[in-house]
């Protein structure tokens, strides 16, 4: 019995065994410790940003800094419709309205006329947006040549959701850089991992203080409890924070083989019609997950067909993310869209992209992707 091909699992060893016992035996095993404040120290530098910390999820990166910005009530935040809820949830936690845009079809990331669009429509209805919320899909950067002047003009700050572009650049300039503030995530699948947590980062430093105050329960600076205001507890562990130095130590390693297995794939799809993978040939990527887009008029079957096909041969695929503005809970949302996010939600399949698979597991999924086109 052959081992499932995953999409994209984590790939911890001995470097990673080695930190996290360092944790354990030096009883820094609390939300506090060297590993914690190293951590932080060595992601922002990565980053190319001043400050940083870490927390417990990319989401509660996302709304302390959304809450930072001064979303709230009666606000609006922009946020992809093509993104993990998270993005979404985030602003609905402020209390603010997430309002959805479509994305470009290269890329799945933010269309920057649409919205330019979209921040014009909303200062004639008078309603104040707090935040835009551009998605690095996948590890491909927004396009922040354009979004960044955008925003500048309409005086809306921008709060990146890099949580799946640690090690991507725009122009050279590393995710996570762009907005007043940007959100990486650690989860178990993401590019590095601390099985979970996420960093926010920033240039200023008041703004990662009062993250950071508000990430340990708001408690103030005095030896009994004392409470101003309401706080979370989003601080991430010590023991977590090793593990995230060792996998950020290999960072480097793991982006160019997630980039090498794209190349692969982009080979293997050059010659067929009517199939391109999303965010073609930007190799400023980190490659995190590969796509695959099938126009099915042209390719004449469809891109579940394919998904179909490798599951029976155990290689695990997946749909891009479904839009928010199709999802049940953010049903009635308000939203400026071309189709573009939900041709993307049919006619895309992430293929698998994780460091650690093998030479003969990658042999399996491009056998099986080759014998499926022969069929067809
Ligand atoms: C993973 C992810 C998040 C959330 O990060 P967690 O660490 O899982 O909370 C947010 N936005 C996007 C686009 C993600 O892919």
């Amino acid at each position: 019995m052959t081992p499932r091909v995953l999409l994209s699992p984590p790939d911890v060893g001995p470097l990673e065994e080695s930190y996290v016992l360092d944790a354990l035996r030096s009883g820094w095993v609390a939300p506090a410790g060297p590993h914690l404040e190293a951590f932080e120290r060595e992601v922002a530098e990565r980053v190319g940003c001043g400050h940083a910390v870490a927390l417990a999820s990319g989401t509660a990166g996302l709304h302390l800094a959304l809450l930072a910005v001064g979303a709230g009530p009666g606000d609006v935040v922009v946020v992809p419709t093509l993104t993990f809820v998270a993005t979404a949830n985030a602003a609905v936690y402020t209390g603010a309205e997430p309002v959805f845009v479509d994305c470009d079809p290269a890329t799945g990331n933010v269309d920057p006329d649409l919205l330019h669009e979209l921040l014009r429509e909303l200062r004639t209805l008078g309603r104040r947006v707090a935040a835009v919320l551009p998605v690095d899909m996948f590890g491909t950067c927004a396009d922040y040549s354009r979004i960044l002047p955008i925003c500048a003009d309409a005086e809306v700050p921008v709060v990146e959701d890099a949580a799946e572009a640690l090690g991507a650049t725009h122009h050279g300039r590393a995710a996570g850089s762009f907005g007043r503030a940007g959100v990486l995530s650690f989860n178990g699948n993401k590019i590095i991992t601390t099985s979970g947590g996420g960093m926010l980062l920033s240039d200023d430093a008041d703004l990662i203080a009062r993250c950071r105050h508000l990430s340990t329960q708001a408690r103030q600076p005095v030896p009994h409890y004392e409470h101003v205001e309401v706080g979370y507890n989003y601080r991430l562990s010590n023991v977590l924070a090793a593990l995230g130095r060792a996998q950020l130590h290999r960072l480097d390693d793991i982006v160019a083989r997630r980039r090498w297995l794209r190349e692969q794939y982009a080979k293997l799809f050059a010659a067929v019609p009517g199939v391109r993978l999303l965010a073609d040939g930007d190799w400023e990527a980190n490659c995190w997950l590969t796509t695959v887009v099938v126009d099915p008029a042209v390719a004449g079957w469809r891109a579940a067909d394919l998904a179909a096909h490798l599951a029976a041969q155990d290689i695990e695929t997946r749909p891009v993310w479904k839009p928010m503005h199709l999802q049940p809970v953010f049903g009635g949302a308000r939203a400026l869209l071309t189709g573009a996010a939900e041709r993307l939600f049919t006619d895309g399949l992430t293929l698998p992209s994780g460091y650690a698979m093998t030479e003969s597991q990658l042999a399996r999924v491009l056998d099986g992707i080759e014998q499926f086109l022969k069929s067809r």
